[in-house]
């Protein structure tokens, strides 16, 4: 879309310039998951797609190219992927269209077939911590992003601008160190409310909890600098000292029966303080 580079960008034209405030009238980002009145759907309908159809048939209004990047791509039904696929059978040649999608198994071949396909591998925590050093000077706990969020820009970013998702990780994480030690009623019934309350996120916290472990592994196996949460490095060190690395990894496997496991069960709270005093019960234990 630079007026002045046709393979790297200039940042200086009025053209890069609107698309840095985001309003560049010829590069669209969707997420058609989102209704015009804010509601989030699960699938992204056939209707969705024909508005988009019918606007890509128009001509650029400024630059040389119309642009669509269209998010969660893998969330459209067959009938949306059909009535899309017409467009890449004849595309308007200054069309580009990118399909952001994170399970490729859900696209139709077809559309597949007329597609460039770019995999996008996770990225190492520093790449990830130069990014956030660029754009979030600001912000304290950088470091500690860079390495639990998976290696995904995107979930970076929703972890700093969503400060309830790291404060409720502190919460998890807090009470999972005092569930590892001793005596600690309080600490699994706090655990268990915070999974009743946020049962939509589940697997996530789940991961958090997976994640403690593998740091507590490391610490016990002398790589202390491998560690992701370096903000509970402290509380990792101190559990490790009461813990046996068999029980570690008992306590992960436990874990990764954990959500099928509760996500069936009718009695949810009760299977999650069952399965709670379970990791406990282990973190005692003596190899
Ligand atoms: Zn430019």
């Amino acid at each position: 879309m630079c007026e002045n580079f046709t393979d790297d960008s200039c940042g200086e034209c009025k053209s890069c310039h609107l698309i840095k405030s985001n309003s560049h009238p010829d590069i669209k980002v969707l997420d058609l998951t989102v209704d015009e009145d804010g509601t989030k759907k699960a699938t992204i309908g056939v209707e969705a797609i024909r508005s988009l159809k019918k606007d890509v048939y128009l001509k650029p209004f400024y630059g040389k190219r119309k642009i669509y990047i269209l998010e969660n791509a893998e969330l459209m039904t067959v009938e949306a992927q059909n009535s899309l696929l017409k467009v890449f059978e004849e595309p308007p040649e200054y069309a580009v269209i990118i399909l952001v999608c994170s399970n490729i198994n859900k696209i139709l071949s077809t559309i597949i077939s007329r597609a460039v396909n770019l995999r996008f591998d996770a990225l190492k925590p520093a790449e990830i911590l130069q990014f956030t050093e660029k754009n979030y000077s600001d912000f304290n706990n950088k470091k500690v992003i860079s390495e639990i969020c998976g290696g995904s820009i995107k979930k970076a970013v929703e972890l700093i601008e969503d400060e309830a998702g790291l404060e409720l990780r502190s919460k998890v994480l807090k009470a999972f160190f005092y569930l590892l030690l001793a005596e600690s009623d309080t600490a699994i019934n706090e655990l268990a409310e915070i999974l009743v309350q946020n049962k939509s996120i589940n697997a996530e916290i789940i991961s958090m909890l997976s994640n403690y472990l593998s740091d507590l592994a490391k610490v016990k196996s002398g790589h202390k600098e491998l560690i992701m949460n370096l903000d509970f490095l402290n509380e990792i060190i101190r559990n490790s000292e009461s813990m046996d690395i068999n029980s570690i990894y008992e306590m992960q496997n436990e874990l990764a029966e954990f959500n099928e496991y509760i996500l069936r069960n009718a009695n949810y709270k009760l299977v999650v303080i069952d399965k709670l005093i379970a990791l406990h019960e282990l973190s005692k234990k003596k190899g």
